[in-house]
């Protein structure tokens, strides 16, 4: 790996690699960017098969957080840690004090919270080390509704540059996934007069919000094909993929799933199909919205009015996408950019 060249590509300000033999830690910190603010991301617990993966993931999922957090209009930078290792370990303490030290180290350059593998419970032995961590039991809480509330926006704008309203009365959403994200979706959608389709591995979550929205159920990769106006992805990643773009027969695509196209040309295959893509990052910046009204000192309520702001910058990366004939995915990453460039 030609780690120098791929960090001068990538445009990461440092990385640091972190070890304790004495209780198998080994972590790694990376600092994407402090352009905008302190670089805030999570710690990821994974088994990776080999360091070169978890460096390449540290580095991959980091710049997506600059990215994320400058769409979001948010004072902060982008980072994120790996811890190597198995993530139903119970020797907890040791190890997430130990993450804690070496975050503590960047002095304030990096702020993390919870990823895959990790808990509030685990950022609380990262708090016994350092204050720069968010997420905290007791803090700014659960972030679904937040980042529902976002993504709830992210289709009444889609909704209004394709039909011209931001109205969902007589729309009919599938939606994907019914778990925190989706069951909060699923009742402002139908609160807001639209008529739903849900699938979810697990029937008995999926027949808990038909239950709260008279939502229709279909069973597995139905909701690709389903027929309805908008698809939400709210499950995995890859879905938007080789097997499942010649399904759709939406006209919009807007959830909060992370990183839904499972690569960028699928991102220009639906604009070749004529499907208004409401970009995964923009549409889910509900969650890392509230994370930083934690840091920011924000109640509950600000930071729901600040996902609702998620509206306009939806439009303003279509706008984006039009003026430079350019896919929306694409559209996003430019923003991010512009407001990166003239921070600095
Ligand atoms: P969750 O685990 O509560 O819900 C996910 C649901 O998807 C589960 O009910 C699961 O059974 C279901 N599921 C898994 N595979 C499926 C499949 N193939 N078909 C149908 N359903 C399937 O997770 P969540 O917190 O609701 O997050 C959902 C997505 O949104 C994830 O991609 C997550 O990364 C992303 N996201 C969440 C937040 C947040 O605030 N929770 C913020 C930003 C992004």
């Amino acid at each position: 790996m030609k780690l120098f060249d791929t960090l001068a590509e990538m445009g990461h300000e440092e990385v640091v690699m972190c070890s304790d033999p004495s209780i198998g830690y080994r972590g790694i910190l990376a600092v994407h960017s402090t352009k905008l603010g302190p670089a805030l991301g999570g710690t990821r617990f994974w088994q990776y098969g080999t360091d070169e993966e978890a460096i390449t993931d540290a580095l991959r999922l980091s710049r997506g957080m600059t990215y994320k957090n400058a769409v979001a209009g948010l004072h902060l930078g982008g980072g994120k840690s790996i811890i190597i290792g198995d993530n139903k370990t119970k020797d907890r303490e040791r190890i997430f004090r130990a993450h804690g030290r070496f975050i503590d180290s960047l002095g304030g350059r990096y702020i993390t919270a919870e990823d895959v593998g990790t808990s509030t419970k685990d950022m609380d032995y990262v708090h016994m080390e350092t204050g720069h961590v968010a997420g905290l039991a007791g803090k700014s809480g659960d972030p679904s509704p937040v980042t529902a509330h976002g993504v709830f926006r992210a289709v009444q704008a889609s909704a209004n540059r394709r039909w011209g309203s931001d109205s969902l009365e007589g729309k009919t959403i599938a939606i994907q996934g019914c778990g925190s994200v989706g069951t909060h979706l699923a009742r402002e959608l139908h609160e807001a007069g639209a008529t739903l389709i849900v699938s979810d591995i697990d029937s008995a979550k999926a027949a808990r919000v038909s239950k709260m929205t008279a939502a229709k159920i279909v069973e597995g990769d139905a909701i690709f094909s389903a027929e309805a106006d908008i698809f939400s992805p709210c499950a995995l990643g890859g879905i938007i993929n080789d097997t499942t773009i010649h399904k759709l027969k939406v006209q919009i695509i807007a959830g909060g799933a992370n990183n839904q196209l499972l690569d960028e040309r699928h991102g220009d295959g639906l604009e070749k199909r004529g499907i208004l893509y409401a970009p995964d990052y923009v549409a889910n910046a509900g969650g890392v919205i509230n994370v930083y009204g934690e840091i920011a000192g924000w109640d509950a309520q600000r930071a729901l009015d600040k996902a609702d702001d998620i509206y306009d910058t939806v439009l303003k990366v279509f706008d984006i996408a039009e003026a430079k004939h350019i896919p929306t995915y694409e559209a996003a990453d430019r923003l991010a950019e512009q407001r990166l460039a003239e921070a600095g």
